[in-house]
């Protein structure tokens, strides 16, 4: 599948997670492609639902890329974009790549599907942060919540995680984005993420424009109090750097204000 020619390579935006954020997409540039449909998606309903994964961008663009934004002030390269990161097959080499062109920290933001392959577990561990998606604490609220391929399973998307836990030398943290949907099952869901040891919980609403209105402050933080125990940072509490991005188009295609 060719990918059309844009730029790879997107912000610096502001992360409450990871501060001056880089943002790298390996995925098509024609749209969503992801695993999931999450009801709270800032990227609109899937424009490709996959489950498998594909070299969507060639190692050489990348290298070009990352060779064109050396010495951009940036905290974290993070590997997001539109879609699921873990579907580009070429994700472990352009982790290394960006660890050796651009001399900064890599994150990725993935929802943790494609946790159970092995590949995919080889190459998230070259990545200095992963972020792992967990938004439900049962088969029927996964389904709800995050819409997913029907080929996957919650229970097997857990058990992966603790697996590529036990190896991970790297920062795992576990994003949960509370909504309406899945408010009242904080403590279910604390209850795994304890199991899962993860270094940092992290405690989402959406904030960005998308078709679910964010919980409120007094919701979070009772969500919060849910955690208790766990090493916890939640949206309403942290702060966003300034940032100018390079490419105001392209930063906004994938980051809507
Ligand atoms: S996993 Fe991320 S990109 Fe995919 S549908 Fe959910 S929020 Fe959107």
């Amino acid at each position: 599948m060719a990918r059309q020619m844009r730029s790879i390579v997107y912000g610096p935006v502001p992360s409450w997670r990871l501060g001056r954020s880089l943002g790298v997409d390996l995925l098509p540039g024609d749209g969503k492609t992801c695993s999931f449909d999450c009801i709270y998606c800032q990227l609109g309903r899937a424009a490709r639902r996959l489950a498998q994964r594909a070299a969507f961008v060639p190692l050489d663009t990348v290298r070009r890329e990352f060779e064109r934004v050396r010495g951009v002030a940036a905290d974290y390269v993070t590997f997001s974009g539109m879609g699921e990161p873990t579907l580009a097959s070429n994700l472990g080499d352009a982790l290394r790549l960006a660890r050796d062109l651009l001399g900064l920290p890599t994150a990725v933001l993935t929802n943790s599907s494609l946790m159970a392959r092995e590949d995919v577990r080889r190459d998230l561990a070259y990545a200095d942060v992963v972020v792992a998606k967990l938004d439900a604490p049962d088969e029927q609220l996964f389904r709800r919540v995050n819409r997913p391929l029907p080929s996957f399973s919650l229970t097997e998307i857990v058990e992966s995680i603790g697996l590529f836990r036990t190896a991970y030398t790297g920062k795992l943290a576990l994003q949960i984005m509370f909504v309406e949907a899945n408010r009242d099952a904080a403590s279910r869901i604390a209850v795994i993420a304890a199991k899962l040891s993860p270094d940092e919980v992290q405690i989402n609403t959406p904030l960005r424009p998308c078709p679910v209105t964010p919980l409120t402050t007094d919701e979070i933080a009772a969500i919060r109090e849910e955690f208790g125990g766990l090493p916890v940072v939640s949206v309403y509490e942290a702060a966003r750097p300034a940032v100018t991005p390079l490419d105001v188009g392209e930063t906004l295609r994938r980051r809507p204000k």
